[in-house]
């Protein structure tokens, strides 16, 4: 890092991911898309890249990237999609594969995600593809894919069997977040985001869930000196698990907290806009830490802090009602049988001994179960 520097965006803070030969630095800061050439230039095999983004974030900050880019002599193409989960479709996949063949991209080409977790799974899995594989740069433009997807080499689209069954795990070769972009996202958008942001917290980290709950109103108003410490724990959590367990043997099924619950009221509420994928897992933590004391295996108090913080920032924690009618407790039990995650006919739940203390687990005796789901639905 630069020793004294008046402008903040010479100066990242570099985080790095240890996979062997397939390591990656994540650079965080403020500004950071208006030195992307140059920050980009080291992992680039040739001077050129084909930059993925979508209409939305095309219209606030491709302009910043491709100027950047031109500053540091880099060619540059750009295929933009519609912004939404509908892209992330064989439809896109194809039309995306051809455009970069069309751009006659090579080996030595890299692929540059600019925008959310949508762009950068489609981006990421069509980089894993084209060619056999050419490296690709995540510049994630929300807060939910700065501190979830763009870390962690998944990559992917969605199937009319399922979300997320076809793509490849295939590592960034850089991951550059400017904290900068989040400054026009929705709040909504943010909030969502935020949510995984608190799961850090929930599953190992006490002391980053406590910072959480003292700071996350001032991160989420806009403090950017905030939002910078949270994205870099966050990623460091995440890098963490990654490192330790690339392709989901064991811990790194501990990220999954709250989402047995939340893909259950999604997968309810349908993909329509009712819940965000973050709200939706901000009312799993909530019914996760709620089972947890509900089988004693957890303080009361902290199931309470839970919700009350996630409450406090303006997160949902329990879930909607559709037309006015309350979910179905079988009907959301049922979908939790039928997750991906599911093992032999058993669903892993990720439970909590304590604020900062998940655990797996495939016992968890149905009534108690049951017995949540009813509570917070009603
Ligand atoms: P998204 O990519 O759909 O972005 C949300 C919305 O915000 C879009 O409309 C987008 O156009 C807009 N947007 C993006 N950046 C903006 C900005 N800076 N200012 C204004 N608007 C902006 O959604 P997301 O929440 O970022 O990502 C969700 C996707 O991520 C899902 O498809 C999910 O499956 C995937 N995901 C993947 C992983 C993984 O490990 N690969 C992990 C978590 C989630
Ligand atoms: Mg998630």
């Amino acid at each position: 890092m630069t020793a004294v520097s008046a402008d903040p965006s010479a100066a990242p803070e570099t985080l790095r991911v240890d996979l062997g030969d397939r390591s990656y630095d994540i650079l965080v800061g403020a500004g950071l898309l208006g030195g992307a050439g140059r920050l980009m230039a080291p992992v680039l095999r040739q001077k050129r890249v084909f930059i993925v983004t979508d209409e939305t974030v095309a219209g606030l900050h491709l302009g910043t990237l491709t100027a950047a880019l031109d500053a540091a002599g880099i060619r540059h193409d750009a295929y933009i999609i519609a912004p939404g989960e509908a892209s992330k479709s064989y439809a896109t996949f194809e039309r995306l594969l051809n455009a970069m063949l069309e751009a006659r991209c090579e080996r030595a080409t890299t692929v540059v995600a600019l925008g959310g977790g949508v762009v950068g799974d489609l981006a990421g899995f069509a980089a894993a593809a084209l060619l056999r594989g050419v490296d690709f740069v995540q510049v994630p433009t929300t807060l939910l894919s700065q501190v979830d997807s763009s870390v962690g080499g998944k990559t992917g689209i969605n199937t009319p069997f399922g979300k997320n069954l076809v793509g490849a795990f295939h590592q960034p070769r850089l991951v550059l977040i400017d904290t900068d972009t989040l400054g026009t996202l929705d709040r909504r958008e943010l909030l969502a985001g935020y949510a995984e942001v608190v799961k850090y917290g929930l599953i190992d980290d006490p002391a980053f869930f406590e910072r959480l709950e003292r700071d996350g109103t001032a991160l989420i108003a806009g403090d950017e000196a905030q939002r910078r410490a949270a994205i870099l724990t966050s990623c460091a959590a995440k890098a963490r698990v990654v490192a330790e367990d690339e392709r989901e043997g064991g811990r790194r099924a501990l990220l999954n907290l709250g989402h047995t619950f939340g893909h259950a009221l999604e997968a309810e509420c349908g993909y329509g806009g009712t819940l965000l994928h973050g709200e939706a897992v901000a009312i799993g933590m909530v019914m996760a830490f709620d089972l947890s004391a509900r089988l004693d295996l957890c303080p009361a108090e902290d199931a309470a802090r839970v919700r009350a913080h996630l409450a406090a920032v303006g997160l949902p924690v329990t879930p909607p009602r559709l037309e006015g009618a309350r979910l179905d407790t079988d009907r959301l039990i049922a979908h939790m049988a039928s997750d991906k995650k599911v093992a032999e006919g058993k669903v892993t739940f990720v439970l909590a001994r304590g604020i900062g203390q998940a655990f797996l687990t495939r016992d968890v005796a149905p009534e108690a179960l049951r017995a949540t789901v009813a509570e917070a639905v009603a």
